[in-house]
């Protein structure tokens, strides 16, 4: 559960954050009366647009941020919850779908349950620890934690082979941290030195909980730090994840056990159960080699101790309060600022759409998603690919030739909207009512193993990254497609009844975004079949990172908290997927106008209601600590330069506010890609 939504190489629109509350769902629809009129929009659009919203909106207590998306997310979870508790009857003639996520919600649900059983569940998984007698063992052990879910040591999993993307091949990734990236455990400033005091403190908090005295706990922590910051040692940062270059080493079987032969690879593939391959990504070859000498490094007893952490560090949100408990002291209250657990209901719901998403998923699409939403949105990207290939043609920066391999690229793009075509199918896997752990353990393990049985496979496209009810959207290069879920598709995205400019301000901005993805820094190394091939004339390469170096050092001036700024490189691709996607969606909606301009609303014209529609959906607040694990973690910057920085290059948002050639809101450097 813990991995969820955690993708090698596939852009969403946002990263959502951990941790909500329990209020009833709001009207998210835009209304004028958000707007401050004591605020010139040519000054702060941002603060014009949404700072009524932020102070009338508050972080609730349970969580580290509050924004748009989380009004609409709530409302999604008020709708899953209903049908949750429905399917939980317990009664004769429930379907099979029915009794799965029912009696998954049910037993997630009974609180007095989980802690009558404490850690018995997780008791077998102790012995086996324990009962390790040698290093080379390890592989066999690693084998069982991999397959419920907890992952140690490193990653594996299927993906496009980014050289001939329509084919699944075996990947192997790093992995294996607590902290939520390898910088945590390097950085040296006073703050993320005392991150890491208070993340040893918590390792030793959860072992005293398993029942080891203060002593061995505060050992057994400190084994468990200096194993991980061994492993983080040889991990790859974020910005350099988003290089599909830094990310791509297909080597075979013997290239692999040549960089590490102290593990035992043979004996791990098989134990999981992958189908035979002779060849494989290893994602970060040198950290597969660093992990070599971190095994040589410590003693069996240290790794079963690093096994055991990550047992109960994996689980722990599963186990009784008390661990519930120690855990969001650290992960929320700690690493986010959220001050509060969420309700029980809350998190059981949101575990229910991670293991059981599709089943969920397919209830919540009866309900809310009909197909009169599905053509709309259809028909809006439709357009917005129109305005694309518009732009592109008439791009000045770049060469015929490669125009002519961008326009194919756009044509080949596919969608998918609303929901799969094809459901995933569920029927192996085994919920049983009152066994909490187990059915998390279950789903981890059917979850693994479909992933593993598309390695050697050829790419199915009908499969989605997540559930419906999701509220987000992405591009994936390999696979050269959008997919955007029911869950978005709502207001203040889309809404059936606002005006045009509303729409493509919001849905269709993000929608222009997505696809705007495909020709990003990273987005723009892979071709329209999704292979990581260069298309680029030498020239037009050059004009296009020139370009895009505008909108890195535009966005590394901008401040995240205190006087930390965001990272104009990680951010990069998300702005120029802003930059782009607002442009196209721009064109759309003028398209749509075919010279006709709308009457204004509220006082407002088409084109400033497009610009609002925009900011409409970035409004939102921040803890310190959020924001500051963000700039780290986060490829997306935060809502308020998502807007300003945007809207800044646009000549068209100065000309629909009137500003003056001076205002703050007019970038003198105006950035543009596409
Ligand atoms: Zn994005």
């Amino acid at each position: 559960m813990r991995n969820f939504l955690k993708l090698l190489i596939v852009f969403i629109l946002f990263v959502p954050a951990l941790f909500s509350q329990d209020k009833p769902p709001a009207d998210v629809r835009f209304s004028a009366d958000m707007l401050d009129k004591s605020i010139d929009p040519c000054n702060d659009f941002y603060a014009y647009a949404c700072s009524k919203w932020t102070a009338q909106n508050p972080i609730p207590a349970d969580r580290s941020s509050w924004g748009r998306f989380n009004e609409l997310q709530q409302r999604g979870e008020y709708i899953v919850r209903d049908i949750l508790e429905k399917a939980a009857a317990d009664r004769p003639g429930r379907s099979a779908s029915e009794q799965k996520i029912g009696d998954y919600y049910a037993s997630c649900m009974d609180e007095a349950a989980v802690e009558k059983a404490g850690i018995r569940p997780l008791e077998a998984d102790f012995h086996s620890i324990t009962a390790i007698k040698s290093k080379d063992e390890l592989s066999q052990e690693i084998v069982r934690l991999h397959r419920e879910g907890t992952e140690v040591l490193f990653g594996f999993d299927s993906g496009s082979d980014f050289k001939n993307a329509s084919q699944m091949i075996a990947q192997l990734d790093q992995g294996g941290l607590g902290l939520p990236d390898r910088d945590y455990y390097f950085k040296d400033d006073p703050k993320s030195v005392e991150l890491r005091k208070k993340y040893v403190a918590h390792v030793a908090k959860m072992f005293a909980l398993l029942g080891d005295d203060e002593a061995k706990a505060a050992a057994e922590a400190k084994v468990v730090m200096e194993i991980e910051t061994g492993l983080a040692k040889g991990a790859l940062d974020q910005t350099s994840r988003r290089d599909p270059q830094k990310i791509y080493h297909k080597l075979s079987n013997q290239e692999l056990a040549a960089l590490n032969s102290s593990f035992n690879w043979n004996a791990y593939f098989e134990g999981v159960g992958a189908p035979r391959f002779d060849s494989l990504n290893v994602v970060e070859p040198e950290f597969v080699k660093n992990m070599q000498e971190v095994i040589r490094a410590h003693s069996l007893d240290d790794w079963k101790t690093y096994l055991r952490w990550h047992t109960v560090h994996s689980n722990a949100e599963t186990l009784p309060a008390a661990f519930v408990n120690e855990d969001f002291d650290f992960f929320g209250r700690t690493m986010t600022g959220a001050k509060e657990l969420r309700p029980r209901w809350k998190r059981c719901v949101s575990y229910t759409n991670a293991d059981l998403g599709e089943l969920v998923g397919q209830l919540y699409v009866q309900q809310t998603f009909g197909a009169e939403g599905k053509e709309r949105t259809l028909a809006m990207v439709g357009a917005l690919e129109k305005a694309l290939g518009e732009d592109i043609k008439n791009s000045p920066w770049m060469g015929a030739d490669t125009k002519t391999q961008a326009l194919a690229k756009l044509q080949a793009i596919t969608n998918r909207i609303g929901y799969p075509d094809k459901w995933r199918d569920y029927s192996a896997l085994q919920i049983v009512r009152g066994d909490a752990l187990g059915n998390s353990q279950r789903a981890n393990q059917n979850d693994f193993q479909r992933k593993l049985d598309k390695i050697g496979k050829p790419l199915d496209k009908r499969d989605w990254p997540y559930p419906p009810m999701t509220v987000n959207a992405s591009y994936n290069p390999l696979e050269n497609n959008i997919t955007f879920p029911a869950g978005i598709l709502q207001p203040p995205f889309y809404d059936n009844r606002a005006d045009d400019a509303m729409n493509f301000g919001g849905i269709g901005a993000g929608i222009g975004h997505e696809l705007t993805h495909g020709f990003d820094d990273e987005g723009s190394q892979f071709d329209a079949e999704g292979n990581l091939r260069d298309w680029w004339t030498a020239n037009d390469k050059k004009q296009f990172e020139e370009r895009t170096g505008c909108i890195r050092d535009q966005y590394a001036n901008f401040v995240a908290v205190d006087d930390l700024k965001l990272n104009g490189k990680l951010t990069l691709g998300e702005n120029t997927a802003d930059n782009g996607g607002m442009r196209i969606a721009y064109m759309a909606m003028l398209n749509t106008f075919a010279g006709k301009e709308p009457a204004p609303v509220d006082g407002l014209s088409a084109e400033q209601r497009f610009f609002l529609g925009f900011a409409n959906v970035w409004c939102q607040n921040r803890t310190a600590a959020e924001s500051r694990m963000r700039v780290t973690i986060d490829s997306h910057s935060p809502g308020k330069y998502r807007v300003n920085g945007t809207v800044s290059n646009m000549p068209e948002f100065r000309e629909a506010y009137h500003c003056s050639a001076t205002a703050p809101m007019v970038n003198q450097n105006a950035c543009r890609v596409w």
